[in-house]
């Protein structure tokens, strides 16, 4: 490990750990995600995950985290206009709700964080358009995540593609490089200019994470002092991977293949460099060095 900047690049050994802790996180929201439906409650959504990290024997990036008091629980679990940083608890969910899960595993001291936006039962077409296109705004910014691009590329990538969508994206919280902590440096706004910031190099890891609003940019920090919603109500998503720049272009740490259907298996290809072929891409290949690595 060495250190630049402020940025800790990882060696071949650390992103081996980091990509174990990122398939345990990639397992934890999984679970998740698998247990929603209406009725249960957000801190039935964090116990799930929960039970996948203890399972594997991952530490939680999130309990105990330091803040107005420290994060009670292992997942943020954010509803409708909240963006992130919601507290699990007694709330049930409910018919067209939007829920965004937040999650950090910790595995011989390294951090993946991964965060994804799902529905509740029947969502309606709005809340749909926002989750597809948080969603792609991340793979726009992965895309960008390679050597010889800098830090601006990536946060460009991000703005453009949501505000030429007709959303906004948030501007006090950021992606993150993250490795031995949940947040080191750099910090990524997801607004900024191409071009600009610090060269990204093989060994950087960042959790991409882009926040987006259906109505004004402005947040509030609710009573709880933890969970952050739109200013004006209006729906809100997060989607969140952690991704290594390598001199072959980005690695995910945070996917696992099994968890995606043909459809995403396909979409994660086409991020990969030139590397669609239609045998890979049908999931036939199933070689995670050509699919997800580096
Ligand atoms: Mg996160
Ligand atoms: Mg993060």
């Amino acid at each position: 490990m060495n250190r630049g900047r402020g940025v800790v690049i990882k060696s071949e050994r650390e992103l081996a750990l980091m990509r174990e802790a990122g398939k345990i996180n990639a397992q934890a929201l999984a679970a998740a995600v698998s247990i929603i439906q209406v009725g249960v409650s957000t801190a039935d959504v964090d116990a799930a995950a929960a039970e996948v990290l203890r399972k594997h024997g991952a530490e939680s990036a999130f309990l105990g985290y330091p803040g107005p008091y420290p994060y009670p629980a292992v997942t943020t679990v954010s509803v409708n206009e909240e963006l992130v940083h919601g507290i699990p608890g007694k709330r049930q969910l409910k018919e067209g709700d939007i829920v965004s899960i937040d999650c950090g595993a910790i595995i011989e001291g390294f951090v993946a964080d991964s965060a994804i936006t799902v529905g509740v039962g029947e969502i309606s077409p709005e809340a749909q358009r926002l989750i597809d296109v948080t969603e792609q705004a991340l793979f726009e910014c992965i895309d960008k995540m390679r050597v010889g691009n800098k830090t601006g590329d990536l946060s460009a990538a991000v703005q453009t593609y949501v505000e030429t969508n007709g959303y906004n994206v948030v501007r006090e919280y950021t992606s993150h490089g993250v490795g031995r902590s949940m947040h080191e440096d750099p910090q990524v706004p997801n607004y900024g200019q191409s071009g600009r910031g610090l060269p990204i190099r093989a060994g950087m890891t960042i959790a991409l994470e882009p926040m987006v609003l259906t109505g004004g940019p402005e947040t509030r920090v609710m009573p709880d002092q933890w969970t952050v919603a739109s200013r004006d109500g209006k729906l809100t998503a997060h989607f969140e991977h952690t991704v290594a720049a390598t001199q072959n272009g980005p690695w995910i740490l945070t996917v696992l293949e099994e968890n995606l259907d043909e459809e995403r298996l396909i979409r994660y290809n086409q991020y990969f460099a030139g590397r669609v072929n239609p045998t890979v891409a049908k999931g036939v290949d199933t070689d995670e060095s050509v699919i997800f690595g580096p």
